[in-house]
């Protein structure tokens, strides 16, 4: 299987990937968490691109493309995975095909998560995530079950994005309907797009990708 998750930032797609890497056991390639894997580690990369996502805008296809295709060679994507935040672009969109034509793969689906923007800045204000694991939570939406410990690994020390405050993601949404958004018409056209109410419940949105892939 190999799915593209496309959607504005706090649409829900690394919450969602989360739960297909567990139920179907292919890996989540989030160029995000690469890009911010980068800037931690002070390579080159990451030296060139921390000012570019602290601004919200895109890093260059260049980069990001040469990340993608170096990863998708890795032995545990040979059954598939699922593309988070990537691509984001219409230069990025026909590359993502040339690399897997390269391999004599195939794209399975696009799931598009379609939320309004009041509710994704309200996402992305309230946002935070385990400083050890990376698990993802909310100030009101989901909350560890034991406060201020992570559900998943026990540690007691959280952070947030520097690029989630409001400023910035006033300039990530207009970069996404700029940019991004035109790839809903261009996998629209191929027939690869599936659409889901990314305002439902996280476990309604489940729900609705598990029934798309249940159809591939
Ligand atoms: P994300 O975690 O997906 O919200 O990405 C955080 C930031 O990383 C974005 O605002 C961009 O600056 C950069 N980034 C992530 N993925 C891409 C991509 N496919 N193309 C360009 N920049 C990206």
């Amino acid at each position: 299987m190999r799915l593209i998750l496309l959607g504005p930032p706090g649409a829900g797609k690394g919450t969602q990937a989360q739960r297909i890497v567990e139920k179907h056991g292919i890996p989540q390639l989030s160029t995000g968490d690469m890009l911010r894997a980068a800037v931690n580690a002070g390579t080159d990369v990451g030296k060139r691109a921390k000012a570019v996502m602290d601004a919200g805008k895109l890093v260059s296809d260049e980069i990001v493309i040469a990340i993608v295709s170096e990863r998708i060679d890795q032995p545990d994507c040979a059954n598939g995975f699922i593309l988070d935040g990537f691509p984001r672009t219409l230069v990025q969109a026909d590359a993502t095909e040339a690399m897997l034509r390269a391999k004599g793969l195939g794209l399975s689906v696009v799931i598009e998560f379609r939320v309004d923007d009041d509710e994704l800045v309200r996402r992305v204000a309230g946002r935070y995530s385990c400083a050890q694991c990376g698990s993802v939570y909310h100030d009101t939406d989901k909350v560890p079950a034991a406060e201020g410990v992570c559900d998943k690994c026990g540690s007691t020390h959280f952070k947030r994005r520097p690029d989630d405050n409001p400023e910035t993601m006033t300039a990530r949404l207009q970069v996404y309907y700029k940019e991004t958004s035109p790839l809903i018409g261009y996998y629209h056209a191929k027939g690869k797009l599936r659409s889901v109410d990314g305002i439902a419940e996280i476990d309604q949105v489940t729900a609705e990708v598990e029934n798309i892939l249940s159809k591939l």
